[in-house]
């Protein structure tokens, strides 16, 4: 895909709805060819008026918490009240063959088979950077396709919460009855990163130790938020597997949005989302230009090799090679 009609008639069609343009359109964005990213820039430059007015929804929590029986349950709900839902996933671990992969879509077979959904597996390849950046930019895609609902989807890998953290509008932390975070594999400050709190499970023999867990849970939230802030993260229960509590969940997502639009801080966190998007993006393609510099790479062995032996300081180092790259 080379010219700019293409990329005009490609945007034309995702916005028309058609599934296959989307597709194509995150396929695109996905791509490292220099070329393709010259397209997916332009196309997305094309959407981006169409961006923008969907909730965008992150959900984290370790394997077998039932994030993709909560997904589905949460989908299809969703679905059923008419909204249009798209779930993506950030899993710079995840590989295609075997497994389950995040937002795959034989993990939610029923809500990747209706009409109003649209599921997406994590790109596969690259860094955590690079797969949350083209994540984003698939986030507007689906936007600008008429999805009104964004879900992204991660696990506890690296870093991979703060990167969703940071494209949501609401982080959704997922739980499973017992207690304690060491018992739930917790990672340190995953806690204070969500805006709300569900332990799921709430059902049969685990209902009351559900109950105990979001009691646990609220204690602790207590000392991490401050009263009077715009919003308190609520710790709610449900159970993906029979459907329950799931309204009830959307009903929280929308209280969250009331709160922070009143407050003046849904605009605001977008804002600055997008700013230290723009800063990811400088500093991945300058490193990438700065690699790729032919005089750079000329002298980078020998010169990694002098400050490894101590004949050199690394900022001598820095500036000899930032010399050669702005041809100083
Ligand atoms: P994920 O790895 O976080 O995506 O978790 P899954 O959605 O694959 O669920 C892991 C296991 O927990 C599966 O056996 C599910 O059937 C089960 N599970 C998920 N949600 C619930 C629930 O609400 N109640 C009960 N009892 N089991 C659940």
């Amino acid at each position: 895909m080379a010219s700019d009609r293409t990329v005009q008639g490609l945007a034309a069609a995702l916005r028309e709805g058609e599934r296959k343009a989307l597709a194509r359109a995150i396929t695109l964005v996905e791509s490292s060819r220099a070329d393709h990213r010259r397209d997916a820039v332009a196309l997305l430059e094309t959407l981006l008026p169409a961006t923008g007015k969907a909730v965008r929804l992150g959900i984290t929590g370790v394997p077998g918490v039932g994030k993709s029986t909560f997904i589905e349950a949460f989908g299809v709900h969703l679905v059923g009240q008419g909204h249009r839902v798209a779930v993506l996933a950030v899993d710079p671990s995840s590989k295609r063959s075997g497994g389950s992969i995040l937002g795959d879509k034989t993990r939610m077979e029923a809500l990747a088979r209706h009409p109003a959904a649209f599921i997406r597996p994590s790109p596969t390849r690259g860094t955590l950077g690079g797969v949350a950046r083209r994540t984003r930019e698939a986030m507007l895609l689906v936007e600008a396709a008429g999805f009104d609902v964004v879900i992204v989807e991660t696990v506890g890998v690296g870093q991979s919460e703060t990167a969703v953290a940071d494209m949501v509008d609401m982080f959704l932390l997922l739980l499973a009855p017992a207690g304690g975070d060491e018992l739930q594999g917790l990672k340190k400050g995953i806690v204070e990163l969500a805006d709300a709190l569900v332990v799921n499970k709430a059902d049969g023999d685990l209902k009351a130790a559900a109950g105990r867990t979001a009691a646990e849970y609220r204690n602790a939230l207590r000392l991490l938020h401050p009263t009077g802030a715009a919003w308190q993260p609520p710790v709610l229960q449900c159970s993906a597997l029979k459907g329950e509590g799931i309204a009830e969940i959307w009903a929280t997502a929308l209280r969250f949005r009331d709160a922070m639009e009143r407050a003046g801080l849904w605009a605001e966190r977008r804002a600055a989302q997008a700013r230290a998007w723009l800063w990811a993006e400088l500093t991945d393609s300058l490193m990438a230009a700065l690699q790729a510099h032919p005089g750079v790479k000329k002298r980078l062995a020998a010169l990694e090799a002098e400050v490894a032996a101590g004949k050199l300081t690394p900022p001598a180092a820095a500036e000899t090679l930032l010399a050669d790259f702005l041809g100083r």
